[in-house]
């Protein structure tokens, strides 16, 4: 023991060099560039005092002496008090004051300061250096005991609360028994006597609650004062706060020490808050407020109702002057909004920190365009200046901040925005109620096809169970609508038509909120603020798209969807799930015809595959002629319907790439599964309610994610991709016609052989060169695959000899890399990024080290059998900021997200190429 603290002290020396850094007069022992050693404010307050801006002088103690001080124990570093000593007698030279001085006090204030701004976490005391004698010589210099006797108690109060542990609430009493013996409401208004009273009672409730007498040497005041500051890096508000900032890697914050300046000395002093520009629009106006006769709490504490900046003018035309200048100065200089603290003493003004200003997304968009336009910054800094986040906000409702939630839950931010409904909890009842006029919120244990109509009437979804990519993640971020996905504390009754979390249970048709942003489930109506896509929105994005390098296509898969990406700014289609086109209104029934017949129809494949006596061929022919007439009949029942979709998109997208992906799904999808549902289906097609059961129990599958699903079923009823490949190239040679310019790229799922692709492609291309032969006409067109199964990956040179185009379906191949469940995981990811074995869930944002290696090696083992091969992603990944930084590095040429996400990876890929320069 004794060894490892010797250790840590040899330690704490050796790297002790320089610990306080002054600043006065003019001149400063440090710059803005010191963040790190010297904290955001210290550093500022050092660059401020270089520029000649009014600063009242003081020191920074150094944020390596925290970290010095937390390893010691708790205790000071060799030569910090000979320095520390040093450096007030400085400040006091440059002050013409001494700490304890009657005649000429030297009253400093001693606030934190980490290199992250870290707002309200950690600890500040003002008006340190007060002491009995003190405060008898101000009031016999000043003649002001009001004043003298008011700053007194609040130092008391500071440094016992902040420093020395005493309840806050025990001085609040005192003061509040006093303000009722005086008969006031306001504290201004105790008078000098009264305020000599407080003081009193202020320093017995210290000695209560400290055990000692409130000290009366300035030095004892500051060196509890400096230990309180760096003790608070370590407070637990603290350190949670760093959590959930993901604030790493700081030494400690800095202890800033500089001469108080008064606010609260009479009618000609005050204390304000400005910025250089407004942070809530954005707009280019001086923007603040103030009050007069007041310290820096009473403007934050919200007592007095502060002014607005503009009075100032009138109530102190030159300190108004002056600060206008300073801000546009000191905007120049830092070449960013500032958020600035001021005090006016006796007419005179004092800038006490700026700092970078903290803005909403709005105004964050409007400054970066604004500032390019003012020549302040480049493109490429105002491209850096917003955030990923800040842009999913803009594109968003959400619930006003100032409204408080009751958060009953919380499951995983599957689609952000937010969303108000009555719960409902069945997809057909959430259609029903929407048609009513009323707003739903669809609640499921988890979601499946059948849901879509639901969830599309519904304003937001929650689900109990899935991940980040399970169905109802992917389709809500599809429709650009709210979900919050996995909320396992959310137990669903269906039969009772309730869902109970702990002891609170919600009923249909009660309201609830949910913020997907964050994962929550509120009780009841949170109001929500509509998002507003100002002019700068649209100049914002284009400064992206001239520094982009990726291309941004989307995920869509109806003429709708197509239409909004391509507004976002989607350069093409990544991604048509075809599946919903076997599911809406009518068509579903012709697939369930097909479904019913699939047995019979793969045994007459099989049987004539494997015979060359035409006998026994005509033999099965005849045997299953019923099953092959229902099979392929009602595939050319869909045919016209998936027609009509793609002239939709092709016409929506014309002039733009559309990659089409054949069907996905294992076939149980599109078979009912609850008894109700499956009584309908034999009523419609005319059969037995028995065998549609087992027909659902013949295609039940164990692990359907790795089962008959994607080019599989291709292998065994060529039919269907057949009919969907005649379905896009009917659809774009009629689109064609109309003079609109059509690029199908046809897209064959879940491959993990060549052989498998070679079989389904030839099928495919077949079925294509008969549609020219038959409408005479012919247009180019691509067949490529997805990579989405690690073996493609593996053999991606073999794969491309085959694919003319690559896209990584990350979500399977997460799934399949990593071994996780996408609909399962859900249930203890969460436990895995709260342990640290996977930084972030690996669905919502890529696995580089691991499924990224397969993504780079499918990218370039593809592009050496096929040079220049052209390579996108289309899982969710696709849209994730940190994800399209890694495509861009790998050399993808293009990322697809669902519509709301387009200007997001428009924003993240501008922000890759800078980032990687
Ligand atoms: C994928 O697997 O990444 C993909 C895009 O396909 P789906 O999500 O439809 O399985
Ligand atoms: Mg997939």
């Amino acid at each position: 023991m004794a060894k490892k603290k010797a250790a840590k002290k040899t330690a704490a020396k050796a790297k002790a060099g320089k610990r306080v850094y002054f600043f006065g007069n003019g001149k400063a022992e440090a710059n803005a560039k010191m963040k790190a050693l010297l904290g955001g404010k210290g550093a500022n307050l050092a660059e401020m005092t270089s520029l000649g801006v009014p600063v009242p002088p003081g020191f920074t103690i150094s944020t390596q002496t925290c970290s010095d001080f937390n390893q010691l124990g708790k205790k000071w570093p060799r030569g910090l008090k000979e320095e520390v000593a040093k450096n007030v007698a400085k400040l006091e030279k440059a002050m013409g004051a001494k700490f304890g001085d009657p005649k000429k006090p030297l009253l400093v204030s001693v606030r934190s300061g980490a290199a992250v701004s870290m707002p309200g976490m950690m600890d500040t005391v003002l008006n340190l250096g007060l002491n009995d004698a003190v405060v008898a010589g101000i009031i016999e210099k000043t003649g002001n005991a009001r004043f003298a006797y008011d700053i007194y108690r609040r130092f008391i109060d500071m440094f016992g609360d902040v420093v020395m542990g005493c309840h806050h609430a025990h001085f609040e009493a005192a003061l509040h028994k006093a303000k009722v013996k005086a008969g006031v409401e306001n504290d201004n208004e105790l008078t000098a006597e009264q305020l000599k009273v407080v003081v009193e009672d202020y320093k017995a409730i210290y000695k209560k609650d400290v055990g000692t007498m409130f000290p009366q040497d300035p030095m004892v005041q500051l060196t509890h004062s400096v230990n309180a500051v760096f003790g608070s890096w370590d407070a637990p508000r603290a350190i949670k706060y760093r959590q959930m900032e993901n604030i790493t890697g700081l030494l400690g914050t800095a202890v800033n020490v500089q001469a108080m300046v008064f606010g609260n000395m009479g009618d000609d002093c005050g204390t304000g808050v400005c910025f250089t520009r407004n942070p809530s629009t954005g707009k280019k106006e001086f923007y603040g407020e103030y009050l007069i006769n007041a310290q820096g709490e009473d403007v934050v504490a919200g007592i007095r109702t502060p002014l607005d900046l503009k009075h100032l003018k009138k109530d102190m035309p030159k300190a108004y002057k002056q600060l206008t200048a300073l801000m546009t100065k000191l905007e120049k200089h830092y070449k960013d909004m500032q958020d600035m603290e001021f005090t006016i003493q006796e007419k005179v003004l004092y800038i006490l920190q700026t700092r970078n200003g903290k803005r909403t997304a709005e105004a964050a968009i409007t400054n970066a365009v604004d500032m390019v336009k003012e020549k302040m910054i480049k493109p490429a800094e105002a491209v850096m200046r917003v955030t990923p986040e800040q842009m999913d906000r803009l594109l968003h409702p959400h619930f006003d901040s100032k409204v408080a939630r009751n958060v009953i839950a919380t499951g995983l931010p599957a689609s952000p925005g937010a969303a108000v409904g009555q719960v409902v909890f069945d997809a057909d009842v959430a259609e029903a109620w929407a048609k009513a006029g009323k707003t739903v919120i669809l609640v499921r244990i988890e979601t499946s096809p059948e849901d879509i109509g639901g969830m599309d009437a519904a304003v937001g979804i929650l689900t109990q169970r899935g991940g980040m990519t399970s169905h109802a993640a992917v389709v809500a971020r599809g429709m650009g609508k709210c979900c919050v996905a996995g909320a396992g504390d959310v137990v669903i009754n269906y039969k009772k038509k309730s869902f109970t979390v702990g002891k609170t249970t919600v009923k249909e048709g009660d309201f609830i909120s949910l913020e997907g942003t964050e994962g929550q489930v509120i009780l009841g109506k949170v109001p929500t603020v509509e998002p507003k896509l100002s002019g700068s929105f649209g100049l914002f994005l284009k400064m992206c798209d001239k520094i982009r390098t990726l291309g941004i296509r989307t995920n869509a898969d109806t003429p709708g969807d197509s239409k909004r990406a391509r507004d976002f700014g989607a350069e093409g289609i990544g991604l048509t799930r075809t599946e919903h086109m076997f599911f809406e209104g009518e068509r579903i029934w012709p697939v369930r015809e097909m479904i019913l017949a699939a047995d019979d129809y793969a045994a007459l494949l099989t049987g004539l595959a494997d015979t060359e006596c035409k006998k026994e061929a005509a033999a099965l022919n005849k045997q299953y002629a019923g099953a092959k007439k229902q099979f392929e009949g009602a595939l050319k029942k869909l045919l016209p319907y998936q027609r009509k979709d793609f002239v939709g998109i092709f016409k929506a997208m014309a002039g733009l790439p559309v990659t089409v992906r054949l069907l996905d799904p294992p076939l149980h999808e599109f078979l009912p599964q609850e008894v109700a549902n499956q009584k309908e289906m034999a009523k419609r097609l005319k059969i037995t309610p028995k065998k549609v059961q087992e027909q659902v129990e013949a295609l039940h599958e164990f692990n359907p994610m790795l089962g008959h699903r994607g080019c599989r079923l291709a292998v065994t009823y060529p039919a269907i991709y057949r009919m969907q490949a005649r379905a896009i190239m009917e659809a774009a040679l009629q689109v064609k016609k109309t003079g609109k310019k059509v690029l199908p790229e046809i897209m064959i799922p879940l491959i993990g052989s060549v052989k498998e692709l070679a079989i389904v492609k030839a099928d495919v291309i077949d079925e294509i060169q008969k549609v020219f032969k038959e409408k005479k006409s012919k247009m180019p067109y691509m067949v490529g695959t997805m990579i989405e199964i690690p073996r493609a990956a593996l053999t991606a040179d073999e794969v491309a000899t085959e694919a003319e185009f690559f896209s990584f379906g990350t979500n399977d191949l997460t799934q399949m890399a990593m071994g996780f469940s996408r609909d399962d995981a859900g249930k203890f990811l969460g436990e895995y990024v709260k342990q640290g074995i996977y930084a972030v869930d690996p669905f919502q944002a890529l696995d580089q080290t691991g499924v990224g290696k397969l993504v780079e090696m499918g990218v370039k083992l593809g592009r050496k059998t096929r040079k220049g091969l052209k390579c996108g992603i289309c899982g969710e990944h696709g849209g994730e900021p940190s994800s399209i930084d890694f495509c861009h590095r790998v050399g993808l040429n293009y990322v697809s997200c669902s519509p709301f996400r387009v200007p997001i990876a428009r924003l993240a890929a501008a922000q890759a190429v800078i980032r990687n320069k």
